[in-house]
């Protein structure tokens, strides 16, 4: 089924919403693309949309005719029983507000009436720490929504009120409702991913390759394979939030592949999970799937899970960019992260994906890592200069400051301060500016900072954020901190930052 114009999409689903008894208002507080990226939406409208008394229609806060109307029927989001947000990344609440405001919905929580939607959160930023969102939210998902959405339809329905379902969400696992102040909240997780309904008919935008519109992946089938992660480096949220690791068996895989490329238009498969080279089978699903005459996509690869025969298939596949995270050319440092890569693993990679016929090579590193010295700075430098030496592909370097993560092992670690993170760039950029077919990208320091202090911040910056959301920008930031008086860009290397307590103590 077509949306209405100006967007066409396939797959999309359009309900008479007389005819149902739950509206619901799906959000990606960001730009269509970036939202039509991930896999969430395309659970969560399939597993709506599957019932006959629900509709679930979308909305974006850029690149849609407006934040406030439905793609599917330019249904206004205030006509909503439920809108449901998923937030990514924190700065991204900003977009929330604002849609919010545009959709005529109170911004703040205590001010909605019975005729206002219920605002529900989840997604990775609230499942680690939902506090400084408390302000504008009724209820917050803390873990894995599909094991949830249902429940939350058939409350919604049961009950005569908003403040009898709000009461209602109160007493399920994995929803947190500010206003009951729990001494816990669990974290839910899916035990068998192989039981999980998947949704196999993907929306898919009707746009040439190349469209501002399309997915960052391109438009292709998107196949989670596993969620959570067998290791649990200091510094990441995945994982610690998402454990334990769970797998897709094969059979399944394949069966969800088949119907994929049935009944979603496209000939192409995203694959999508963490460290997947850890997976028995992935050689084989691969190798499988491009014998089928099937594109493949993967994302980043741990450098000591490749192999040649992987990549191999990956080239025939189309697949031309390896992704591999050293995160820091100091082994030392490599090692106290927890991260169990050894500098001759990523030789090794390098070397492997050359040899089969990849022409280029994205790196991730970061800046700023608890413990880290002059001489560990300079090891990355040293190992991106040797890399671009004994290779002749094109090489990216996406060089990050560290930013401390809620209910991660460095979750107290500080943040280095402004002018230290932007010192230490400028100077890994200026010793890296002269090697060949090497593009450096950085995350500006002022990003890292407003990330890091929403990741472990309490609930007081909810003033601080509404404010910002008015203005916009960094420049909303700097003065929304001004008219409150209350410090955000420095929270992160503040000695007293916990001096309240941990803010997001009560998860578990
Ligand atoms: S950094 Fe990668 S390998 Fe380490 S825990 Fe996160 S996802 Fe897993």
């Amino acid at each position: 089924m077509l949306a209405p114009r100006p967007l066409r999409e396939y797959n999309s689903i359009l309900k008479n919403s007389s005819r149902v008894d739950v509206l619901f208002g799906y959000c990606y507080p960001s730009t269509y693309r970036a939202g039509m990226t991930g896999l969430a939406l395309q659970i969560l409208y399939s597993a709506l949309n599957s019932r006959d008394d629900t509709s679930c229609e979308r909305y974006f806060r850029h690149q849609t005719q407006s934040p406030a109307l439905s793609v599917e029927s330019n249904r206004p989001l205030r006509d909503n029983h439920i809108i449901g947000f998923t937030l990514t990344y924190e700065e991204d609440i900003l977009n929330l507000i604002q849609m919010l405001v545009i959709g005529k919905i109170p911004v703040l929580a205590e001010d909605r009436t019975d005729n206002d939607p219920i605002v529900i959160i989840g997604g990775p930023v609230v499942s680690s720490n939902p506090e400084p969102y408390v302000d504008f939210v009724d209820a917050f998902v803390i873990g894995e929504g599909d094991l949830v959405i249902h429940n939350i339809i058939d409350i919604v329905k049961a009950t005569d009120s908003r403040y009898g379902s709000i009461a209602a969400l109160a007493e399920m696992d994995g929803l947190y409702v500010p206003t009951t102040k729990p001494s816990s909240v669990s974290h839910i997780t899916i035990p068998d991913l192989d039981a999980l309904e998947y949704p196999v008919a993907q929306v898919i935008p009707d746009v040439e390759e190349g469209s501002k519109l399309e997915p960052v992946f391109g438009k292709s089938f998107l196949l989670e394979v596993t969620r959570g992660c067998g290791h649990s480096c200091k510094f990441c949220l995945v994982g610690h939030i998402c454990q334990p690791r769970r797998t897709r068996s094969l059979e399944r895989l394949q069966d969800l592949v088949k119907q994929g490329i049935e009944q979603t238009p496209v000939n192409k498969v995203s694959l999508i999970g963490s460290s997947l080279g850890d997976l028995d089978r992935l050689e084989e699903l691969v190798c499988w799937m491009v014998a089928k005459g099937v594109d493949v996509s993967v994302p980043s690869l741990r450098a000591d899970s490749i192999s040649k025969d992987l990549l191999d298939c990956l080239v025939k596949s189309g697949q031309r960019t390896l992704t591999i995270a050293p995160e820091t050319g100091s082994s030392k440092l490599r090692k106290s992260m927890g991260k169990g890569l050894t500098d001759s693993d990523i030789e090794m990679a390098v070397k492997t994906a050359e040899s089969v016929g990849y022409n280029s090579l994205k790196l991730y590193f970061i800046i700023g890592l608890p413990g880290e010295t002059e001489e560990d700075i300079h090891s990355t430098v040293k190992m991106i200069q040797n890399i671009a030496k004994n290779s002749t592909m094109k090489i990216t370097a996406s060089v990050n400051p560290f930013v401390p993560k809620a209910r991660t092992r460095w979750e107290l670690e500080p943040q280095l301060e402004l002018d230290a993170l932007r010192t230490t760039l400028r100077n890994i950029e200026d010793q890296l500016k002269n090697v060949p077919r090497l593009t450096i990208e950085t995350l500006d320091p002022r990003s890292a900072r407003i990330q890091a202090a929403l990741s472990i911040g309490n609930r007081s910056l909810g003033k601080v954020i509404r404010t910002a959301a008015t203005y916009g920008g960094y420049g909303g930031w700097r003065r929304a901190e001004k008219e409150t008086g209350i410090s955000l860009l420095s929270l992160a290397s503040d000695p007293e930052r916990f001096s309240k307590g941990i803010p997001w103590a009560y998860l578990k």
